[in-house]
């Protein structure tokens, strides 16, 4: 298995853990960008989002289910947060896992749009 994310799936490699049920596991990301920074992953190994299909579509509905409570178990439900999934290599995307960056803890006040 050559997946990182699979990895600490599997438990081979250690996470900072946030939450973990059967279908998604959260954790901190070792060069947070911010106070908060927190990546919500699906067990089941999708690229990204361009590679979603019929059968795995039914995955984002546990993932928002999930980055709506790591927003409440890391205290920026109220003060807000940003979710950033990068697809693909133009996007910046160096783990080939379906993720999403979950953000806050301070200002976000820069946008992209
Ligand atoms: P992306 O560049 O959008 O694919 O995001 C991948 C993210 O995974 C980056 O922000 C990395 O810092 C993070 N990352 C890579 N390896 C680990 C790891 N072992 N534990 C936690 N986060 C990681």
């Amino acid at each position: 298995m050559d997946c990182i994310f699979c990895r600490i799936i599997a438990g081979e490699i250690p996470s900072a853990k946030v939450l973990e049920n059967e279908e998604v596991v959260a954790f901190h990301d070792i060069h947070p960008a911010a106070p908060i920074h927190v990546l919500v992953v699906p067990k089941t190994h999708v690229e990204s989002i361009q590679a979603l299909s019929e059968a795995t579509f039914p995955l984002l509905l546990p993932i928002h289910a999930a980055i709506r409570e790591v927003a409440v178990l890391t205290g920026i439900a109220e003060s807000g947060y940003r979710v950033i999934s990068n697809c693909g290599e133009g996007a910046g995307q160096s783990v080939p896992h379906l993720h999403y960056h979950v953000l806050g803890g301070r200002n976000l006040g820069e946008k992209l749009l």
